[in-house]
């Protein structure tokens, strides 16, 4: 048996993951695989996807700057760093960066915490790779609380990008119903929900050239549902 559901027990939190390439190009990515593996000297690790423009840049460089996703996160803000892909896009060019250890960056929008990691081990675990290594810099931000997965998924109704480890195939869209539901006279409302990231937009049509705030997607992306 291998119940894909059951990986959805697992908690975990969303944190931007920020690199640069050995050219110099910011890249990064959105993930929810940080975790703290030791305390002597304090070490975390982060499995990327293989294909990953981050992934690459941390092959190269062998360093990586995370921060803790608070719940005030927004989903433009998950969605600009989890459905694009760094090698089309400088996902940093239009929100505050505050340089840090290793000639990185990190976001402080809607952090609660930041580290710098050097990394000293790799491990091909498949679809993903593991960057394991001691934290060289690491700072509290705020005392918010930080954002789970399941926050995400159900609070701001957020998807899972294919390439996180944590992706399911056949991932089930939530009952729309469930949000807002029907008006007290009964009357039902219409919105549409973008099929990659779960974007909801609350209006009855959208124009031939709409694309989704969040992942860029075209209108035929779009599922119309009551609201
Ligand atoms: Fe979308």
């Amino acid at each position: 048996m291998l119940d894909k559901i059951a990986f959805r027990s697992i908690p975990s939190g969303l944190y931007i993951i920020s690199s640069k390439t050995s050219e110099g190009r910011r890249v990064g990515c959105v993930v929810n695989t940080l975790i703290q593996v030791a305390s002597e000297p304090p070490t975390l690790s982060i499995s990327l996807n293989k294909d990953n423009a981050t992934t690459q840049a941390i092959m190269e460089t062998g360093t990586f700057s995370a921060t803790v996703l608070t719940e005030s996160a927004t989903m433009e803000l998950i969605g600009l760093f989890g459905f694009h892909s760094s090698r089309d896009l400088d996902k940093f060019q239009d929100i505050e960066c505050i340089p840090c250890m290793n000639d990185l960056v990190y976001t402080p929008a809607n952090a609660c915490a930041r580290f710098v990691v050097k990394v000293e081990h790799r491990v091909d675990v498949g679809s993903h790779i593991m960057f394991v290594g001691p934290v060289a810099d690491a700072e509290a931000l705020s005392s918010d609380s930080a954002m789970t997965y399941a926050y995400y998924h159900k609070v701001l109704r957020g998807k899972t990008p294919p390439k996180a480890a944590s992706f399911i195939a056949e991932e089930g869209i939530d009952s729309p119903t469930e949000q807002t539901g029907a008006t007290a006279a009964g009357d039902v409302r219409y919105g549409w929900r973008c099929s990659l990231c779960g974007y909801i937009v609350e209006q009855e049509e959208l124009p031939d050239d709409f694309k989704c705030p969040i992942c860029g997607v075209g209108k035929e992306f779009f599922e119309r549902i009551e609201l």
